[in-house]
């Protein structure tokens, strides 16, 4: 008798049906050729019959797409999810990243031929976007914004965070882990409820290296609490010549009338913060990112620092 896997379809003739031709204009040959060995496989340990392969290969290839992710409809009631990829692209956005997939002028001057530095109009548009900032520096998210300005500006020193700001932000974004990364020293100041100026006041000193300003983005802590203001802070800092930074978290550049509790960049700076800090993808809109704005010297500093190529 006949062995029946000597039927079982030849790897040259599977792969030129129509619906695997087809498939590998998107899917790479190795890709094809795994999926048409994996189904051959089965067939030859009699799982499949023979006269399934085929059928069965054009099954796979056509279910298999270049990316692993499937597009779902947000039904959270949440805007900006986090696990659903926070926020949507626009269509322009959209169109500007397909332009941009191919080589671009990212570091090169077109008008000269030289070299030129990269990100030149994204800090543009967002200095318009947010004049109270003297410069902009954008980095690969908001967690690398914060390691790079705790690293630049505290690094073998301190930085001094009110208590209830300590937070977790989701799987990952633990800030007093992160902060210690940079071999900076958290010192928590206040309660977990009650944080007045004061609790600041005294410790500030020769190892600050920053003040931290956290918004609590996804939780609140309400009843009896208490916190000091970036405005009360940014006094006693300038006193100090110590550098206050906000983390914000949403990326909101200026007030919005629709969020009237959600801080914004424009506002945390004309209170007094020396270093604004949010997230590129949360309401700004855009593709994940970390902005920095602030003032001139400091952005200058973190610019300068080597692990800004890091997470540029
Ligand atoms: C989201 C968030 C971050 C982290 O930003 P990523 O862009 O996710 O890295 C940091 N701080 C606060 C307050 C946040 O809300």
């Amino acid at each position: 008798m006949e062995d029946p896997r000597r039927r079982i379809p030849r790897t040259d003739h599977l792969l030129e049906l129509p619906a695997v031709r087809a498939a590998a204009g998107s899917l790479s040959l190795p890709v094809v050729r795994g999926l048409v060995r994996g189904i051959q496989d089965r067939a030859r340990r009699g799982e499949i019959a023979p006269a399934a392969v085929e059928s069965e290969v054009i099954a796979a290839v056509s279910a298999r797409r270049a990316s692993s992710l499937s597009p779902v409809l947000n039904a959270t009631g949440v805007v900006v999810h986090t696990n659903l990829g926070r926020a949507p692209l626009s269509d322009a956005a959209r169109q500007a990243l397909a332009q941009a997939a191919g080589y671009v002028d990212v570091e090169l001057d077109l008008a000269t031929g030289t070299r030129s530095g990269r990100g030149a109009a994204a800090r543009a548009a967002l200095l318009a976007a947010c004049p109270a900032a003297e410069d902009a520096l954008v980095v690969n998210n908001g967690a690398a914004a914060l390691v790079l300005a705790t690293t630049a500006l505290a690094a073998g020193a301190e930085v001094v965070v009110g208590r209830g700001e300590l937070i977790e932000i989701g799987a990952g974004f633990r800030l007093p882990d992160l902060i210690a990364s940079t071999g900076a020293r958290l010192h928590e100041v206040g309660t977990t409820n009650r944080t007045h100026p004061a609790d600041y006041a005294a410790v500030l000193g020769a190892v600050t290296g920053c003040v931290l300003k956290v918004h609590p983005s996804n939780f609140r802590v309400s009843g009896f609490t208490a916190e000091a203001t970036i405005t009360e802070l940014s006094g006693l800092c300038r006193e100090h010549g110590v550098p206050l930074v906000a983390d914000l978290g949403s990326g909101l550049l200026a007030p919005d009338p629709v969020l009237p509790e959600e801080p914004d960049a424009a506002g945390a700076l004309a209170a007094g913060a020396d270093l604004v800090i949010a997230s590129g993808d949360k309401l700004l809109g855009g593709p994940q990112a970390g902005l920095l704005l602030g003032r001139a010297e400091l952005i200058a500093r973190l610019a300068r620092h080597p692990l800004a190529r890091a997470v540029r």
